[in-house]
């Protein structure tokens, strides 16, 4: 990336290191460490004070995708520059970024509400130990993902913030991957959370609390001021520096979700939640949860109220007792066709290893960044394991379908991929299909 001067993008004011570009991404994606932060803030004032815009370098050649530094009353951003914001045929020459760039521009008119950038995530940083409690009300970085609705709605779509830290504690806990079965994995509600609350214990909200002390996975403490969640919540207040709004966080799985509720599945009362409940937008919604739902709670504009629903964001899964994340209930049948075939091979060749994983951040190909569907890491006995790709082709929209064909571009380098469409699963074809999947992977290890 470079700092460039306004309207005139091939003249340098500056160029950034790699470790900049990273960061500015990594914030923008909401990945950021402080660290990351702190240098994505450097940035961006840097940018402002030499009167330039940013170029992004997500683009193979030609012209690239343009960042203007914003500075709003305490805050800096950056306002993306595409051709739609003027008279599109006057800026042909300021592309959108590539699909796996986080600064990618969406063009549908999606509510909100919706992860519209679902197959937009940034690289995993395993460095970071720290998570964002609620937007601070100072930022010096602006909360993109805010519901200011002053701010234009393309500023809207990043990924939710709680998106990511429930994507991270899923990722440490290892809930997006299925064991091989010859390791015998215990999939089971109580065994899951458990895991999740020790990864929780992994990242810290403050210095002094971990996630999993202010994190409780029981819906009924959300009416009961005396349960030990509510309890420590009371006992952290004095530890929040000034600035910062107290936060406990509820890890809940959800039969169903609905745009400003969550039905959590261990109790009959809904958790009214205050912002729009953010989900992935794929697919049928009607087939979408269960899921597996992150929430915050703050206590009232005046810190004194009773505990009250901020935001939440509903990750879809396959199911409550592996609570294995699906972005749509096509991914849901994709998983449930893996997982045969894990069965299956295990019973027909037991010395054969499958592992399951569905990726929640980017992987990086020598090409950019992408995120495949579901990755099958497969071991013959002693033979170094082989990874295999397979992509769910929803038949969602066009825009979907354009977006698809882009990352598997990059997928492909990341190993021989499966292709799986709706259809398949029809009753004529579903056998068919289970035998095909079979013959693919036991094909691809004869290949070793
Ligand atoms: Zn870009």
């Amino acid at each position: 990336m470079r700092v460039v001067v306004r309207n005139s993008p091939t003249h340098t004011l500056a160029v950034l290191e790699d470790s900049e570009a990273v960061a500015l991404r990594a914030w923008y994606g909401n990945a950021a460490s402080s660290d990351d932060e702190a240098i994505a803030l450097g940035i961006i004032r840097r940018a402002k004070v030499m009167n330039g815009w940013i170029e992004c370098d997500c683009l193979n050649g030609g012209h690239q995708p343009l960042l203007a530094p914003i500075q709003q009353e305490h805050t800096f951003t950056l306002r993306r520059l595409t051709a739609k914001d003027v008279d599109p045929g006057q800026h042909e020459e300021r592309p959108n970024h590539a699909p796996s760039c986080p600064f990618h521009v969406d063009k549908t008119a999606e509510p909100a509400l919706f992860d519209r950038g679902f197959y937009i995530r940034p690289l995993a940083r395993s460095d970071r130990t720290y998570i964002d409690a609620l937007p601070a009300i100072p930022a010096r970085l602006a909360d993109v993902s805010g519901q200011d609705p002053s701010r234009s709605r393309e500023r809207n779509d990043r990924p939710s913030r709680l998106g990511g830290i429930l994507w991270r504690m899923l990722e440490k806990a290892g809930t997006n991957v299925i064991p091989p079965l010859q390791d015998d994995p215990d999939l089971k509600l109580a065994n899951q959370l458990a895991r999740l609350r020790s990864a929780a214990r992994q990242l810290r909200v403050l210095r002094t609390w971990t996630l999993n002390a202010l994190l409780s996975t029981w819906a009924a403490d959300y009416w009961n001021p005396d349960s030990r969640w509510q309890r420590l919540l009371e006992t952290s207040r004095p530890d929040w520096p000034e600035g910062l709004r107290r936060t406990g966080f509820m890890l809940l799985f959800s039969k169903s979700v609905s745009t400003h509720a969550i039905m959590p599945a261990s109790c009959l009362r809904p958790v009214d939640v205050l912002a729009k409940v953010r989900q992935p937008l794929r697919g049928d919604p009607a087939r979408r949860g269960p899921f597996l739902t992150l929430l915050n709670v703050d206590f009232q504009d005046d810190d004194e109220g009773p505990v009250r629903a901020v935001q939440a964001y509903a990750q879809p899964v396959y199911n409550g007792d592996t609570l294995f994340p699906v972005d749509s209930g096509f991914e849901r049948d994709v998983s449930h066709l893996l997982f045969w075939l894990q069965r299956s091979l295990f019973d027909a060749a037991p010395e054969l290893r499958i592992k399951i994983t569905k990726p929640l951040f980017a992987s990086q190909t020598p090409i950019g960044a992408c995120r495949p569907d579901f990755v099958l890491e497969v071991a013959y006995k002693d033979h170094p394991p082989k990874r295999l790709i397979v992509e769910a082709f929803g038949t969602e929209t066009e825009e979907y379908r354009e977006a698809k064909e882009k990352t598997l571009a990059l997928i492909k380098h990341l190993g021989p991929i499966f292709a799986i469409l709706p259809d398949h699963f029809d009753k004529a074809n579903a056998e068919e299909t289970g035998r095909r999947l079979q013959e693919w992977v036991i094909a691809q290890i004869r290949g070793m």
